[in-house]
Order: structure tokens, then sequence, then C-alpha cells
């Protein structure tokens, strides 16, 4: 008995640790150093899922995790480096060039179902053909062919705090540009965008019924869309909208802002100041209008919204 349960914590340190002691799991540090220079996908096609790939070296061989034998690989790439058919010269090249190309980093959504929704905090909307417009441009969108059995796409964009474009995603293919000011991790269905100081500009779940996102701060001129936890705020500079456990299903336009100022900055405004209401547990569904907020035109709110 003694003896089984000695072979098996062998088995498990065998697994965990090779014969230099190294162990399997990779330093935070080194992961980001290798995230970095592989521009946050897979080093030949930009892919994501990815893992971390020792390349020079077996593991069962390396001594030390060096971050420059180490490179992002996809499943497919990493098989076809595993089967000996893509060479270690051909990756480590694929990873110069990585470094010197546009940063970007694809990832296709093959299989979207129908019934795909959003859920920006603790509210889901569905696919309509609106969800959220930022001066009637998407933030997300969903365009369904016309063939049931294609996937549905979705298109959209997201920015941080200062307005620069973090995330583009283009008929389901994400498209991160970060340009390397920041940390862009996929880890599972997991996508986190953290800026230099360590915050948190983006996060979002992803599977094929829906994209569940915990974190944003999409800001363009004076509009905000901000996902925090729970919580959806929405507005501009002249009036902002909390939204939560609220679901718009199937309505054209879910929630439209309008922005009220060409050039603008929220670097000194105090959010607190702005007139801010809040829709809490609200249902709309096909033939509601939504919620609408102008900025422009400095109009309050002309959504049927007070109906409820
Ligand atoms: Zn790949």
């Amino acid at each position: 008995m003694l003896e089984t349960l000695h072979r098996r914590s062998d088995q498990r340190r065998k697994m965990a640790f090779n014969r230099h002691g190294l162990g399997r799991h990779i330093p935070e540090g080194i992961k980001r150093t290798v995230r970095a220079s592989c521009n946050f996908g897979c080093v030949i096609c930009g892919s994501v899922p990815y893992d971390y790939d020792h390349l020079s070296e077996e593991f069962n061989a390396a001594e030390e995790h060096d971050p420059d034998d180490i490179v992002l690989l996809c499943d497919k790439h990493h098989r076809l480096k595993t089967a000996g058919i893509l060479s270690v010269e051909r990756i480590l090249d694929a990873k110069k060039k990585r470094v010197s190309a546009a940063s970007e980093t694809r990832f296709k959504l093959e299989l979207i179902r129908p019934d795909f929704e959003t859920i920006w905090g603790s509210n889901v909307i569905t696919a309509a053909d609106n969800s959220i417009l930022v001066d009637d441009e998407h933030v997300l969108t969903f365009r369904k062919s016309e063939n049931d059995l294609e996937p549905l796409l979705l298109s959209g964009e997201f920015r941080d705090k200062t307005g620069n474009l973090l995330c583009a995603i283009s008929d389901n293919e994400f498209v991160s540009r970060s340009d390397n000011v920041g940390d862009f991790t996929v880890i599972a269905n997991r996508f986190t965008y953290k800026t230099p100081n360590g915050d948190i500009a983006l996060a979002f779940l992803l599977n094929d019924a829906r994209m569940h996102i915990t974190s944003a701060f999409h800001v363009k001129r004076d509009a905000h869309v901000i996902v925090n936890g729970d919580m959806l705020r929405v507005g501009n500079v002249f009036s902002s909208m909390i939204f939560s456990k609220s679901a718009f299903r199937n309505v054209r336009t879910a929630i439209s802002v309008g922005t009220g100022c060409d050039e603008f900055s929220y670097d000194r405004v105090d959010m607190g100041k702005i007139p801010t209401n809040s829709m809490s547990e609200v249902n709309m569904w096909d033939g509601h209008i939504g919620v609408r907020m102008d900025g422009r035109n400095r109009r309050r709110f002309t959504s049927n919204y007070d109906r409820f």
C-alpha cells in the first residue's frame, strides 16, 4: 500500500518536474515576455488560444525557462511541430517577423449559435441588428447569414479610457491592436487586456453561445460604455445610465448614445458628477425601440423606458 502511494507521488512529481527539477509551470514574468515577443498569438498564424512551447530543447531536457526559447503555438501548429513537419528554424524565423509585424492577434469563431447572446455585466442583449451604438456606430453587432447553417457574424470594437482601439472584431475574427503597450492574455476562453500599469481595460469570456463581458472601459469622445462587475454604464458627459439585471431581446437597437463634444478626455472628469439614472430588472423585447441618449442635441431620454 505504502509502496503504491510512493509510486503515485513519484509519478506526480515526474509530471510536474523534469529531470533537472524544472517545473512545468512557467513563471508569470517569463510568460509576459513570451506573449509580448510573440505578439500575443501563435507565432505562425497569430491565432489564439495558444500554448507556451519550449523550442530548441524538449521540456524534459530544459534546464531553465528561457523566454527566447519559448514561443506561443496554437494546437494546429504545435501538432505540426511535434510531427516534425514544422521546423524549429521556421518557427524562430516566424517569431522574429512577428515582432516587427503590425501587432495583431487573430481569433476566429467558427461556430456561433443563432441564439448567441452578449452579457454586459448582468445585462443580456441578444443578437439583434444592433446592440450598443455610439454615434450610430456599433460597439458590437451581429449579422445573420441567409443560410441558417452559416455562423452568425460578430463585429465590433473595444476602446480604452483614452479612446485607443484595443480590440476589433470583424466577422468573427478578433484582431487586437495593443501595439505592445499592454498585455493581452487568452487563458482557455477568457480574454483579458491589461494596460501597462496593470489595470484591466477589457475582459470577456467567449464561447459559441455567449460573450460575457465582465470588464470594459470603452470611450469614444465623451461617450462611455463601461462594464464593471454586474453593472453596465452607458452615457456621455451630459447624462449616464446604469443598467443591471436587465434584458434586451431582439430589440432593434438596444442602447444608443450620442457624443456631445468632438474632443474630450475623461482624465479629469469626476464621473460621479454626471447626472445618472438607473435601470434594473427591466425586460425589453421585439418592438421596443430601446434606450436612446442623445449628445449633440442635448435632449433628454427619448426612449420608451418611461413606460416601465
Ligand atoms: Zn497557429
